[in-house]
């Protein structure tokens, strides 16, 4: 069976982003395969720990990649600093395709756009993908599932990392499905009586308070901080109130847009701009939101550049909304140049967690084995780019690990989805999937 088929039959996608499925990226012919190991969201180090530990089961996938899309050369991105990891890989390397690529400790050295222009020196083009450029580029975790899923093993467990004011930093396996509440039990829980969990990291993630969410297959790790912690509140704010705080203080200094890195790339991407949209508001929007359209979210702007503490990332956000619900895209006419001043402006990690006052918290997240089973889970059936999973399955079904219990057609965007515990299926909705032991 082809590795297309295998990792489309295991449900495989990316793991250290939105979910893209994997058995698509199979299909293409490039002329490089970069892995992303740069891991450069605050405090989670689940990456680190997977290439320390599982280095040859990680560049088993990767080889596997490199053949099928017959790629001449695979370039590993992982920080310098990370030197336990840079030889625990190097020392599992048996190809000379194979090449470390050494990067900063800066954020987001993991943006695709940026790892793509440190590995090959190629600008992808604006909303373009790295495949435009030659380039198919997978976290290592994906690379890890790709190795499993050709000895037909499905995803149905995901490794995530356990951070912030918990009593045991620790990274480990759990079955898709997981409560939080029994993530933070198993890492020693909180002394904390409030606090807000990150899920998937603190620039780009998102804020929850709910302990009965559950881990998906694009789940890197929760973060808990206590709940008047500068960066909970912050982004606890409705955007109406970001809005209002915006209209009113923005002097249109241009900070957002000088330390944007995909400006400085050299892509038409203007935050300062975008937040004129606010000022201006219904005069504003068909002018100022297009520079929106090129920003990938990062979060810099907001939680960095801003001297007055505003929220331009968001503002960006509402913009390409804007576009989207009109029908609109903005096409860059100026050809994308790397600004002569990048490298100065680079925003190194330690200064952001200085600033977000979480340096108190950075540890490592040792790898840990034996997180107990579950006696339920609850397997959602959007975790992935693309359609939905449909059930296959009903409610009194046994199943054992590794079932499949949700399908895709096979001409459609999206992955399978498998049992991640063996018991009994105990509610089935268009939303998601319970399975008690
Ligand atoms: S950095 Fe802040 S104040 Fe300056 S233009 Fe951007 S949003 Fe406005
Ligand atoms: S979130 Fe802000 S800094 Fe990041 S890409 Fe978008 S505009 Fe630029």
């Amino acid at each position: 069976m082809s590795l297309e088929k295998k990792l489309f039959n295991a449900g495989v996608v990316g793991a250290g982003g939105a979910g893209f499925p994997t058995h698509i990226k199979a299909k293409c012919k490039v002329e490089f395969v970069l892995v992303n190991g740069a891991e450069c969201e605050p405090l989670i180090h689940k990456d680190y720990e997977l290439m320390v530990n599982f280095a040859p089961e990680v560049l088993s996938g990767v080889k596997l990649m490199a053949e099928q899309t017959s790629a001449k050369k695979v370039f590993f991105g992982i920080k310098t600093k990370n030197s336990s990891a840079i030889d625990s890989i190097k020392n599992n390397i048996d190809s000379s395709k194979i090449e470390i690529c050494s990067l900063g400790d800066f954020y987001p050295a993991g943006d695709e756009y940026e790892l793509v222009y440190a590995a090959t020196k190629r600008l992808i083009p604006p909303r373009g993908l790295p495949l435009d450029v030659g380039c198919v580029v997978n976290n290592v975790e994906t690379f890890f599932n790709i190795a499993n899923a050709v000895n037909d093993k499905p995803v149905t467990h995901k490794f995530v990392s356990v951070a912030g004011c918990v009593k045991k930093h620790s990274s480990f396996f759990v079955p898709i499905g997981t409560s939080f509440k029994e993530l933070l039990e198993f890492a020693g829980g909180t002394s904390l009586q409030e606090y807000g969990i990150f899920v998937s990291g603190i620039l780009m993630g998102r804020l929850t308070f709910d302990l009965s969410e559950t881990v998906t297959k694009t789940t890197s790790g929760i973060i808990s901080l206590p709940i008047d912690h500068y960066l909970v509140k912050r982004m606890h704010r409705q955007n109406n109130e970001m809005n209002r705080i915006g209209k009113s203080a923005c002097d249109q200094c241009s900070y957002c847009t000088e330390f944007c890195p995909r400006y400085l790339l050299g892509y038409d991407v203007q935050p300062h701009k975008v937040m004129r949209s606010l000022a201006f508001t219904k005069t504003g929007e068909d002018v100022w939101n297009k520079y929106a359209d090129l920003c990938c979210a990062c979060g810099l702007c907001s939680l960095y550049s801003c001297p007055e503490d505003l929220y331009p990332r968001e503002a960006c956000n509402q913009g390409k909304e804007y576009l989207r619900k009109a029908g609109q895209k903005y096409e860059q006419q100026k050809p994308v140049k790397v600004h002569p001043i990048k490298d100065g402006r680079r925003v190194p990690l330690k200064q952001l967690m200085k600033k977000f006052d979480i340096l108190k918290y950075e540890t490592k997240t040792p790898l840990v084995n034996n997180f107990p089973e579950p006696s339920n889970v609850k397997i959602l059936l959007k975790q992935h780019v693309g359609n939905l999973a449909k059930s296959i399955v009903k409610v009194g079904d046994k199943v054992q690990v590794g079932d499949l219990i949700a399908d895709i057609e096979s001409n459609k965007l999206g992955a399978k989805i498998h049992a991640s515990i063996s018991g009994t299926i105990s509610h089935v909705s268009d939303e998601f999937i319970n399975i008690t032991k």
